[in-house]
């Protein structure tokens, strides 16, 4: 690929390090493996893949007042919704079903919030994929500031074939301390009273007063946030892993720049669209400054 300029990548955390890695960009003696001629020996690109691993605690709800689900009254509330965003642009299908959370502390020690929790207000199992007649509400939980890493290499030279990714997650120990702490203090938030006329039976049972059978739990239902980044990241001149230097430039090569998630050192405290829109703005000033 040619460009009279620069290439700008956005491929996302996963793309981008395929591509660079396909292309000849990133560790040597990966690329060598798979038979591609290394360009330049990158160790970063790839690694340092970070997410925010998550939980759901999902009941079943007792009544079906404001919640959505899956019955008579929750499919005539939705077609009742439809009609009214059709005249009204308002209504419950204007709902993201996840409008409250909250940020919060595992221990009066630490900091900050090292835990966020959304209220959902439906059954949200397996990210939705698991649907379940009735209805009920979901606390989703997930770790704020994970230090598990993990990593993304090619199987194939060919970008058509998925890459490998492996997460990690829970490698390191503090990840899976900080979840079971912060699950039992949601726990306690869900057994208020004010939840006292809708709680229902839990989907995925948690013992609020034993961390062991919640660390089995979350180890076979924890999983992905979507909030990938961190595999091509930014860092300091003398830094052998930093991939991109702070305009986003990839260190060794001309032309070339990385603006996505894929850039961030570590991934942020919460949510991480907002921040990759950012880095996308700040890409096109620099972008715009530097030409
Ligand atoms: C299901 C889901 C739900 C999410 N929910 C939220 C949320 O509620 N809040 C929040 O803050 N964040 C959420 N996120 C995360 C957010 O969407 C991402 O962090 C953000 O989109 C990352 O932006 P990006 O530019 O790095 O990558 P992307 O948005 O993934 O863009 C990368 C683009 O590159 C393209 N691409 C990749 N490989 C190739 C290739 N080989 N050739 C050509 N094109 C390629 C892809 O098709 C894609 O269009 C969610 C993500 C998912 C998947």
């Amino acid at each position: 690929m040619r460009a009279r300029r620069e290439i700008v990548m956005s491929a996302g955390a996963f793309g981008t390090p395929q591509i660079l890695m396909a292309s000849g960009v990133g560790p040597g003696q990966h690329l060598q493996d798979l038979g591609i001629r290394p360009v330049l020996d990158a160790p970063g690109v790839g690694q340092n893949l970070q997410d925010h691993i998550s939980a759901l605690l999902i009941y079943r709800s007792l009544v079906t007042d404001h919640t959505v689900g899956i019955s008579p009254i929750g499919v005539a509330r939705l077609l009742a919704g439809m009609w009214q965003w059709r005249r009204h642009r308002r209504g419950v299908i204007t709902s993201c079903a996840a409008e409250s959370g909250v940020y919060y502390r595992t221990s009066p020690d630490v900091e900050v919030s090292d835990m966020e929790m959304e209220l959902i207000v439906g059954i949200g199992d397996d990210h939705g994929r698991k649907l379940h007649l009735g209805h009920g509400y979901s606390a989703h939980l997930l770790l704020a500031r994970p230090k598990s890493t993990g990593e993304v290499r090619l199987a194939s030279p060919d970008t058509t074939v998925a890459p490998l990714i492996d997460p990690r997650y829970f490698s390191h120990p503090y990840d899976m301390e900080t979840l079971v702490a912060g699950t039992r203090i949601a726990l306690d938030i869900m057994s208020q009273p004010v939840f006292d006329p809708y709680r229902g039976d839990m989907l995925i049972h948690y013992d609020r007063d034993d961390p062991d059978q919640i660390e089995r739990t979350l180890r076979d239902h924890a999983d992905t946030e979507y909030h990938v980044c961190g595999t091509c990241r930014m860092g300091p001149d003398g830094d052998p892993m930093a991939v991109v230097d702070s305009r986003l430039r990839v260190r060794g090569l001309e032309g070339l720049r990385i603006a996505d998630a894929s850039v961030m050192p570590t991934v942020t405290s919460n949510n991480i669209n907002a921040p990759v829109i950012m880095i996308g703005e700040k890409a096109a000033d620099m972008i715009r400054s530097d030409a």
